[in-house]
């Protein structure tokens, strides 16, 4: 089973090859304010369709990752590692799912912001 999450205005098309069994959200500077759930998926397992424009990247501290946001409607999409970080695996922001995708989905609290641990462990 795959399943594809957009982002507002349909420009960018993420395929997933499965439903998340959790996803992460995190209190650091940047995922606070952004208000994302993130799963990490294998970037070889995950499709990324740009319709109309590319999306557009954020980097910033210590340049380990990058954030990608569709140019059009403003959506977080995706992260991944620079190449300071290089890594096999794409975070998705699967608040893009549909309300009855997400509403299954543990939700697992990481605090980013200071211990650098998982809260609910
Ligand atoms: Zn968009």
């Amino acid at each position: 089973m795959t399943l594809t999450c957009t982002c507002h205005c349909g420009n960018v098309e993420i395929t997933l090859p499965q439903l998340p069994e959790t996803a992460v959200s995190c209190n650091c500077s940047i995922c606070r304010r952004l208000g994302t759930w993130w799963t990490k998926y294998e970037k070889a397992d995950v499709s990324i369709v740009f319709n109309q424009q590319p999306s557009v990247g954020y980097i910033w501290g210590d340049r380990c990752i990058e954030f990608q946001h569709c140019p059009i409607c403003a959506c977080v999409t995706h992260y991944t590692g620079t190449s300071n970080y290089p890594s096999t695996q794409v975070a998705i922001n699967v608040r893009l799912l549909s309300l009855s995708e997400q509403q299954n989905i543990h939700i697992r609290h990481f605090d980013g912001a200071d211990s650098w641990t998982f809260l609910d462990e």
